[in-house]
């Protein structure tokens, strides 16, 4: 048995990979594969809609929210949401917790005035800056709540008078969330959603259309909103493998119940790494993410043993970003406590071993 500790494309639910591989072969008993029928086809517009009402339901959208499955992955929405919210000659904020919250602010620079409003950079990105203030000139501000590289994430959402944008590809689906505290939100879907190749974005519509910019069509939002996701081939495969995990979510009760189990797979295994003499946890305390868990080795040279140990064990996809270094364990929603204690055990063993 293999432990799936992977950042992203990760973990899903087993029987979500058996339904989607039966897809292949005959969707729905049409005869047909999920991967040959038409886009515009009924049955796939209902694929599209019952994806729709899951994240709706889900995540409590509110009516006037658009919810949109685009491509081009969390990297594409880097630019969409400048293009589409920034008035030309405007400013936005942009708080700096990593890598991808630089490459969007950077990507964002070029459509108008960027102000960082705070960075935990000094510190190797290892915890959230809280004191900061956001410019009430600004057209909105910007944050990751989940910084999948230095596992460390934003449980309080930041106090400002403007619209917000937040980049939740790494925590969404994992804990409850009030969609109306922002104004846009997105997700590349390859973690808590699904396969990679959908971008979740769910929008308030009344923050579109102000910017007096051009927008090409297929970057706008409202062209998006307007054809229901259709407005080209959208990616048939991954919305559909995303709405199986979804069900499979809602079966097992939704967010508030897999928050609950979420943070008890990130309490026992943090718990580990403060126990054992032999790692150490690289994020602020109270700044650790419930989804990627960062820890590193007092003694360094002893990392490759580790490994080998864990890759013994079938506990993949541990090794930490060249960034941090150490370890890193993804521990998405798919990922059972069963997978947990697998890596508490190598922990100990390892501890015992070295005695
Ligand atoms: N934002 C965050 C928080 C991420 O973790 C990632 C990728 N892991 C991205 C953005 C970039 O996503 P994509 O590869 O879908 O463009």
């Amino acid at each position: 048995m293999k432990h799936n500790f992977g950042a992203g494309p990760c973990i899903l639910p087993q029987e979500v990979f058996q339904e989607a591989a039966q897809a292949v072969l005959d969707f729905n008993n049409t005869g047909l594969s999920i991967l040959e029928i038409s886009h515009r086809s009924k049955e796939f517009e209902e694929v599209v809609k019952e994806t729709e009402s899951l994240v709706r339901e889900l995540l409590n959208v509110p009516e006037n929210y658009s919810i949109l499955f685009l491509q081009g992955g969390a990297s594409q929405q880097f630019a969409m949401v400048p293009m589409n919210l920034l008035p030309e000659g405007g400013k936005a904020a942009y708080l700096d917790t990593g890598v991808w919250a630089t490459k969007a602010a950077k990507e964002a620079k070029n459509f108008g005035q960027i102000e960082i409003v705070a960075s935990s950079k000094d510190k190797n990105y290892t915890y959230i800056p809280k004191d900061f203030e956001v410019p009430s000139d600004a057209a909105y501000f910007h944050f990751t709540s989940n910084n999948t590289i230095y596992g460390t994430e934003v449980f309080e959402k930041p106090q400002t008078n403007v619209p917000t944008v937040v980049d939740m590809s790494s925590d969404i689906f994992s804990r409850e969330i009030n969609v109306s505290d922002y104004d846009l939100i997105y997700a590349g879907a390859q973690k808590n959603m699904g396969p990679a190749g959908v971008t979740l974005v769910i929008i308030k519509n009344d923050i579109l259309g102000k910017t007096g910019r051009t927008i090409p069509t297929i970057f706008n939002y409202e062209s998006h909103i307007n054809a229901g996701s259709m407005y080209n081939t959208p990616p048939v495969y991954s919305i559909y493998v995303s709405m199986l995990n979804l069900r499979w979510l809602k079966a097992k009760g939704g967010v508030k119940a897999i928050e609950q189990e979420n943070i008890i797979k990130a309490r026992t295994l943090y718990a580990e790494i403060d126990r054992n003499p032999f790692f150490k946890g690289t994020a602020e305390v109270e700044d650790r993410s419930r989804m990627n868990v960062t820890f590193v080795m007092d003694t360094p040279e002893l990392e490759a043993e580790f490994l080998a140990l864990a890759k013994k064990r079938g506990l993949v996809g541990i090794k930490g970003h060249r960034s941090v270094g150490g370890f890193r364990a993804s521990i998405y929603n798919a990922l059972s406590i069963t997978s947990i204690n697998a890596l508490v055990d190598a922990m100990r063993e390892f501890e015992e071993s070295h005695k």
